[in-house]
């Protein structure tokens, strides 16, 4: 997985959103500490949490799975745009088999040892489209259902219909953008041990993509992730 913020609004920006409230412009230090107090002050402790609102971060993330977009996208306050498989999927056809038409039990039992299963040239170029578990036999079936994809695709089947095979497993990539109170919604929710694996390696990515000086408005939103 990989996180990388395109673009994050400044903290002056909301520090003067809750000065227009006071019409406390004056005491603006151009989101500096004072700022910053500021904003902690009447967006999390007064609860003037709106004010928060006007910090919105743009992130692209890269190389999750379908199954953790599901869960993602039901975060309402934040916008995806996610790739599309229905214009995409062409890029299995270039590809040569995956399994050497092995199920995933003839796999399992040919090849288990973890360490040269994931450096094998098949699973190697797999994992450009399939998250892993390690979890060996999860995995060889997320592999035949890739091969069983590829073989639809060579069959002329269109993107439209053929997606509808398309293990949770398979890779997929988003430009996400969401608001300060809204990530500390997502991070709450995610970041704990009851969240699926997946999203909370993302929730902890996406905290340490964050601009140094912005982390401090998230860290009591983290749960047992440092
Ligand atoms: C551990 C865990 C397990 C989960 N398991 C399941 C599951 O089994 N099945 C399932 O369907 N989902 C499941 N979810 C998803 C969960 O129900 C939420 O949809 C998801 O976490 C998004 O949270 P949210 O609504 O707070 O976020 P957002 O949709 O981003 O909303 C942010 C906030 O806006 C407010 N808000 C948004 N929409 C409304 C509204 N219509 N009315 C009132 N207030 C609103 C709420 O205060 C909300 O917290 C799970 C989530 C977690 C963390």
């Amino acid at each position: 997985m990989k996180v990388e913020l395109l673009q994050h609004s400044s903290l002056e920006v909301c520090a003067h959103a809750i000065r227009t409230c006071w019409q406390s412009f004056d005491n603006s230090d151009d989101g500096g500490e004072k700022d910053k107090d500021l904003i902690n002050r009447v967006g999390n402790k007064f609860k003037h949490s709106s004010t928060l609102e006007h910090l919105t971060y743009t992130f692209y993330i890269s190389g999750v799975s379908r199954a953790l977009l599901q869960e993602l996208a039901r975060h309402r306050m934040a916008s995806p745009s996610v790739k599309s498989t229905r214009y995409t999927l062409k890029e299995l056809k270039d590809e040569e088999t995956f399994t050497d038409g092995l199920s995933a039990q003839e796999l399992l039992e040919k090849y288990n040892n973890p360490q040269e299963v994931y450096a094998d040239k098949h699973m190697q170029i797999a994992s450009k489209y399939l998250v892993w578990t390690n979890e060996l036999i999860v995995d060889y079936a997320s592999l035949v259902a890739l091969e069983n994809l590829r073989l639809i695709l060579l069959q002329g089947i269109g993107n439209d219909k053929a997606k509808f095979c398309l293990p949770e497993s398979y890779k997929t990539e988003l430009t996400w953008t969401i608001n300060a109170r809204s990530l500390q919604n997502f991070i709450n929710l995610r970041s704990g041990k009851s969240a699926l694996w997946e999203i909370r390696d993302l929730a902890n990515n996406i905290f340490e993509s964050l601009p140094e000086d912005h982390k401090y408005l998230f860290e009591s939103s983290l749960n047992d992730i440092k």
